[in-house]
């Protein structure tokens, strides 16, 4: 501030007053009102009404100049010193009255434009006058000296005593500057000479100085309000959504200034090189700096480096204003380093006084929300338990895969798909958090074994997909593939105990050159089931006869679904004998499928398949009422022996249906088949699988009276330990045992054990597969009860099979220890039975 301006203010005030007073009502004491013409009535009136309206604006200084001072000095040249002396402070007040409501002010420019129109109107009076006295060099001086007075008292009043608004309605509390002061002089002095200069040009030319005044008041009328049109025409195209939101601000009025400071969003003024001039309260509690650090840190310091580029490339846009506003999503880096989510918005602003552009930035906290949407974005692509990408982004990431390696030529890549082997059995047996946990342990590990780019996503509850990405051929894949292997193969500790699990994986090279990540996702799935079923814990790498057994199942399986309805299903029945006496004890039903163009399909191929895709509930069902009622219809015309049984397989699926009690119970009602002639085999690995339900299964079908066997005894996860729990009445020794039995081997000590096992639990015991005399005899050594297998008899159809119960049936009971074959067949024709011969 160029002067102490409180104590010059405190010391001038009062005396400029007193002067402005003091002169005015001297004025009005000599002036006489008969000079009051009308002319210089119209005059005032003019003075008054289009004077006082039209404020310029000072270049380079926060002032402004009402024109009513002009008005004043013109007519002090038309009319002479004291009429317009009493309108110079009547117009001053007016003009005054327009900016401010402060009566400090109004007194003062009253005052001081009573005071500066009497020094000027002396000075002119006193030397101007006639036309004739124009060429006088002391017109001159007079003429310039009225002028300056009348620019510098008034200006004066500005710098020393009160500090004129900054625009109306402003407090008038700018600091009234030197450079402030020269302009706001010079202005004046321009708009003194320009009245001065008219008035001048008038006597010199005979003008009428009252027309010229007026004359020149209406073009200044017009001209300020063309040029007010075109400022808010300018301000409203630069921003179309409206008023430039901080058209304030160049004003740096208090209440634009309190509203910065205090505002609930972060706010910034940055100048276009990019240097913070100013922050707000909340941007600094938003980034953790104070406003100093802030401000020492300049605007790339706190902008996220990968969103500065795009950032400063839309300031340029703004500043070269081909864009009025912008606003994005961008990211701070706080104090601690943490990215800080925007919403912000930028606009440029030209400072008023210095004419320079800055940029105004408000910045709103989202971080929040981006986390939250990050989250929600995570969520949809990611399997919540281990973290892994899902299906959905594996499917995603294939398909870029695809898309590169069509673009690159020779770039290979291979989709693995991976299965648990005993998944099922540690979840039902451990519970399903070690299950959870041993999920997450083979993410980590399988995580562990790949490559950076390499993508590895659970797709099921046991399953694992892979993308090895740019391999060099499929050995590579292969080698990975044994590596998870490896890996898979050390134990995990899970809730303190050593859990053991192993993993088919089927591999799929890209060498197919499928479109479709779908088609390479189910070649490799193809192959993990052919490495499952070729005994698990290994892998395959996908062919195209693969690919030709995987259609030729789907044919199987649309085919299956016909063969029902029609009656391409049968059922044939192989006998089941007691070793030592040959006697006829049942029936074990078996299905046949009589396909019109493959002919016989066996039960291996097609049973998988109905297991696979659930028509096995169905197809149990019909073989249930069927054994049913065929062995019921033998008891009447064979009047078959009444322990004889018909054994019937049920699968899995079967058995884990919940009304599998209310089926059972309907079929015996139905064909009014006693319970002790039917029994139910189920495997072994069906009734580990969920070993809680199954007792409680097996418990229900008990009482209902219907027989028990477990079947394939000695395939399944040996469950020796549960054996007494279950209501079982017959253990089916699988046919692998029997078949590989020979003198003292292994498989015969395994026999040996069944047999043992089952009588210690008040089991009966049946031999699957028995083929050979040599068979029969050592299975007898051993105490086996009952056989079954081709050395009896083949499964044979419904009528063979009534033979042979007949055949049996109708002879008498061989005496004990009596070494006949019971089951024998006379009849040539019946070729699927054969001639039993005494041991
Ligand atoms: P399974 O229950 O173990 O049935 C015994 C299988 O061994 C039968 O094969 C039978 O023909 C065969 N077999 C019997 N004696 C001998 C022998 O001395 N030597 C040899 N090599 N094989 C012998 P099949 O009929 O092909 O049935 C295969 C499997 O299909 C059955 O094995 C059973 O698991 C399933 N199955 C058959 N019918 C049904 C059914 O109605 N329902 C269900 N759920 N499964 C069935
Ligand atoms: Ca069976
Ligand atoms: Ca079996």
């Amino acid at each position: 501030m160029l002067f102490d301006r409180r104590s010059l203010s405190r010391l001038l005030f009062w005396p400029c007053v007193a002067a402005g007073f003091a002169g005015l009502a001297l004025t009005a004491y000599n002036f006489t009102p008969g000079r009051a013409d009308a002319r210089l009535l119209l005059f005032s009136l003019v003075a008054l009404s289009l004077g006082t309206r039209v404020v310029v604006k000072v270049p380079r200084a926060r002032a402004y100049v009402s024109l009513a001072e002009t008005f004043c000095v013109l007519s002090l040249f038309v009319f002479g010193a004291e009429g317009p002396v009493l309108l110079a402070s009547f117009t001053a007040v007016c003009a005054s009255l327009r900016l401010t409501r402060e009566w400090r002010r109004l007194l003062l420019d009253g005052a001081l434009a009573t005071l500066s129109l009497l020094a000027a109107g002396f000075a002119v009076t006193s030397y101007v006058g006639a036309p004739e006295t124009l060429a006088r060099p002391e017109t001159a001086y007079a003429f310039g000296l009225s002028l300056l007075l009348v620019a510098f008292l008034q200006t004066a009043s500005g710098a020393f005593v009160l500090p004129p608004p900054a625009r109306p309605g402003a407090p008038a509390d700018a600091p009234f500057t030197p450079a402030r002061f020269f302009w706001t002089f010079s202005t004046k002095l321009a708009l003194a000479s320009f009245a001065g200069l008219g008035a001048l040009a008038c006597w010199r030319f005979g003008l009428d100085p009252f027309l010229y005044a007026v004359t020149a008041a209406a073009v200044l009328h017009f001209a300020h309000a063309v040029y007010q049109r075109k400022d808010h025409a300018d301000r409203t195209a630069a921003d179309p959504s409206g008023p430039a939101p901080f058209v304030a601000a160049d004003e740096g009025t208090q209440l634009f200034m309190g509203a910065f400071e205090h505002a609930a969003i972060g706010m910034a003024l940055v100048s276009p090189k990019g240097g913070w001039l100013r922050a707000n309260r909340s941007l600094c509690y938003m980034l953790g700096y104070t406003e100093r650090e802030l401000l020492a840190k300049g605007f790339d310091g706190v902008v996220h480096p990968d969103d500065l580029g795009q950032a400063l490339a839309h300031v340029k846009d703004l500043l070269r204003g081909s864009t009025a506003t912008y606003q994005s999503e961008k990211r701070f880096i706080n104090k601690h380093g943490e990215d800080v989510w925007v919403l912000w918005s930028v606009a440029p602003i030209r400072d008023s006084e210095t004419e320079e552009v800055r940029l105004i930035f408000q910045a709103q906290d989202i971080t929040d929300r981006k986390l939250s949407e990050g989250r929600l974005l995570h969520n949809a692509f990611h399997d919540a338990l281990t973290g892994l990408p899902n299906r959905a982004l594996f499917i995603d990431h294939v398909k870029l895969t695809i898309a590169r390696s069509k673009r690159r030529d020779g770039h290979l890549f291979a989709v693995l798909f991976l299965d648990l082997d005993r998944f099922k059995v540690i979840n039902d047996s451990l519970g399903h958090m070690v299950g959870d946990q041993l999920l997450v342990g083979i993410a980590r590990r399988l995580e562990a074994c790949l490559r950076e780019g390499d993508t590895v996503a659970r797709v099921g509850g046991d399953e694992f997909t892979i993308l090895l990405e740019d391999i060099e051929d499929e050995d590579e894949a292969v080698q990975v593939a044994e590596r998870i292997q490896k890996e898979l193969s050390q134990p995990f500790t899970l809730d303190g105990r050593e859990v053991f699990t192993t993993a088919s994986i089927g591999i799929a090279p890209s060498s197919t050159g499928y479109e479709d990540p779908e088609d390479i996702l189910r070649d490799a799935d193809t192959a993990m089931y052919r490495a499952k079923s070729a005994g698990k814990a290994r892998h395959e790498v996908f062919d195209r006869a693969m690919h030709a057994v995987a259609v030729n199942l789907l044919q199987l399986e649309t085919d299956l679904r016909k063969a029902l309805e029609r009656r391409e299903l049968y059922l044939v029945y192989q006998p089941i004998v007691g070793l030592d006496d040959f006697r006829l004890c049942g029936f074990e039903a078996l299905v046949r499928w009589n396909h019109p163009e493959r002919g016989l399909v066996s039960p291996l191929d097609f049973i998988p398949v109905a297991e696979d895709t659930g028509q096995i509930i169905a197809l149990g069902q019909w073989a249930l009422l069927e054994a049913c009622r065929q062995m019921r219809r033998w008891q009447r015309s064979v009047a078959a022996d009444a322990h004889l049984f018909m054994s019937v397989n049920l699968s899995s699926k079967q058995f884990n249906q919940p009304d599998l009690i209310e089926q059972v119970r309907s079929i015996l009602t139905q064909t009014r088949l006693s319970p002790r002639n039917l029994k139910l085999e189920i495997t072994e690995s069906a009734v580990m699988e969920n070993i809680e339900t199954a007792t409680e299964m097996l418990k229900q079908l008990r009482a209902l009276g219907v027989q028990l066997a477990i079947d394939d005894f000695g395939t399944g996860y040996s469950s020796l330990s549960y054996l007494h729990r279950f209501p079982i009445d017959t253990l089916k020794i699988d046919r692998s045992f029997v078949t590989r039995m020979s003198e003292n081997n292994e498989n015969t000590e395994i026999v040996r054990t069944i047999v043992v096992l089952a009588q210690n639990l008040g089991m009966d015991v049946v031999a699957e597969g028995v083929e050979t005399k040599e068979q029969l005899a050592l299975l007898r050594r051993l105490g086996c009860e009952n056989g079954q297998g081709y050395y009896f008899s083949r499964p044979s159809s419904e009528a063979d099979a009534e033979k042979i119960i007949a055949e049996t049936c109708a002879r008498p009971k061989p005496a004990p220890k009596q070494e006949v074959p019971a089951v024998v067949i006379m009849d040539d024709k019946v070729k699927s039975v054969r001639m039993i011969e005494t041991p």
